[in-house]
């Protein structure tokens, strides 16, 4: 962390200095008290099992001397007298309050990356092409929300010329927040699903939500979207900012024309500016060409020259249970990282490209999808119909994906409430070549199925 110290906290919090001396040197941000250092500012904040004031005397013990508080929570003498301590009402808001000023002391070219799906893959993609050119920062992992979002901020420092921040949302009002923070000049959205509807009523708040992001845009920033999805296309076009459009449709600014996909990845023409250019990504899944898209449109955006985009582009590497092949007798598409009813049509789709295979998919429930369970769950179920050869439902809800994938034609399928009995009639059933495709939320641990299939020589 560069060039901080308590008087700046005290003023980006609007807090109070309870003890010790304003001019001392803040030298890192510190949530954890388990990883802690002497050297960093413990801000104590109160999580949904744990409030983080109860371990202040145990990173007191470590050694640490510098602590941001609520004012509800007195601490001991000793550690009064020996530590600098910023009072505020709200730890968490604090945390928020310090990564805004903190960002503020830099200028970097930042960019804001949100969107139902595709964010994280999209943050990778971006990373790999901005890195070409400059010296780029990024979110660890998923580092999405009001948490994640400043720790990734004090992580940044005078050597950056890029900052890449994913944003994550559950409800209105959280992105506004996250954008405030990052101040993005290069918005992106990557598409509107159906994530969150249950605390968000309707697509259309979800795109309310998501266009915040736009919220502290000006006139020489830039929002990309998918062009291709329903809600983006149709966005003001009078927003105050320049709107970059991306998608395999004619109407949009950047056209992928083409694509050819094999066993590795991707081959895929873009038409940019009225010349095209063939792109390689080294992954898998349709989905993936309008990640590209949106981290192509960056690029060009950054003024980063196009050979180096399309070697930047063709540095991508999945994540973890993200489209993960599993190559055995038969293969396991590992994609148990989390789904919603966009991102289980993706997986199914790319699972078309195995021509000629049997096809099994595994599919757990899709949570946090409230009243539109229902709906959501059958789309799946449609879609899979004439996709699939064989049905594996796990769960509660994952029972409408299956029944009514049934109605439109599947021939065979099975529903079981438990990952263990499901695993074990997969194991008997599977047999050398099939396909077999593995999704669910987060909370379905679908993971444990691909573990169990793997013990299957
Ligand atoms: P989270 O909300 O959990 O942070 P995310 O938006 O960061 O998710 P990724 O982690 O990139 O998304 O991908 C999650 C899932 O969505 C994967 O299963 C992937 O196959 C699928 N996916 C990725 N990109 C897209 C896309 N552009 N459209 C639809 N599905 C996608
Ligand atoms: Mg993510």
């Amino acid at each position: 962390m560069e060039n901080v110290r308590i008087v700046d906290i005290l003023e980006w919090t609007r807090g109070k200095l309870y003890s010790g001396n304003a001019m001392d040197k803040v030298a890192g941000i510190c949530i954890d008290s388990r990883v802690a250092k002497p050297s960093q500012t413990y801000v104590a904040i109160k999580g949904e099992r744990f409030d983080g004031h109860s371990f202040i005397e145990d990173v007191f013990e470590k050694g640490a001397r510098s602590f941001i508080k609520e004012a509800r929570v007195e601490v001991n003498r000793r550690i009064r007298d020996l530590s600098s301590i910023v009072e505020v009402e709200d730890t968490t808001a604090a945390l928020a309050d310090i990564a805004r000023g903190y960002k503020s002391l830099f200028d970097v070219k930042c960019v804001g990356i949100t969107g139902s799906c595709g964010k994280t893959s999209t943050k990778t993609m971006v990373y790999n092409v901005l890195s070409k050119k400059y010296k780029t920062h990024r979110n660890k992992g998923n580092f999405n929300n009001h948490i994640g979002l400043p720790l990734t901020m004090f992580e940044l420092d005078k050597s950056h010329e890029a900052a890449i921040f994913e944003m994550g949302m559950s409800n209105l009002g959280e992105i506004d927040l996250l954008a405030s923070i990052a101040r993005p000049q290069i918005a992106i959205i990557t598409n509107i699903g159906y994530s969150h509807i249950e605390n968000l009523g309707s697509r259309e708040n979800i795109l309310k939500a998501k266009m915040e992001v736009t919220n502290f845009l000006d006139d020489d920033s830039i929002l990309i979207v998918n062009g291709d999805d329903e809600l983006l296309k149709g966005i003001d076009p009078n927003g105050g900012y320049r709107i970059v459009k991306f998608g395999f449709e004619g109407h949009n600014d950047i056209i992928c024309t083409g694509y050819d996909q094999d066993e590795y990845g991707i081959r895929f023409k873009v038409l940019i500016h009225g010349s095209e250019t063939e792109f390689y990504v080294p992954s898998r899944g349709r989905h993936n060409i309008y990640n590209a898209l949106a981290a192509i449109c960056t690029g060009i955006e950054a003024d980063i020259d196009i050979k180096d985009i399309v070697s930047g582009v063709a540095l991508f590497e999945n994540e973890k249970m993200r489209l993960d092949i599993i190559e055995k007798s038969f293969i396991i598409i590992n994609d148990a990282y989390n789904a919603n009813p966009d991102s289980m049509k993706s997986a199914l789709d790319f699972m078309t490209s195995y021509e000629g295979r049997r096809k099994i998919c595994v599919f757990g429930d899709m949570l946090e999808m409230g009243s539109y369970a229902r709906e959501g769950h059958e789309m799946v179920g449609k879609h899979a119909s004439d996709k699939v050869d064989i049905m594996i439902t796990v769960g509660k809800d994952s029972k409408y994906i299956l029944d009514e994938a049934l109605k439109n034609g599947l021939n065979c399928g099975r529903h079981f409430e438990s990952r263990d009995d499901a695993s074990k009639y997969i194991k008997a059933i599977v047999k050398p070549k099939d396909v077999v495709l593995v999704k669910g939320s987060r909370g379905m641990k679908m993971e444990e199925i691909v573990i169990s299939l793997e013990e299957r020589s």
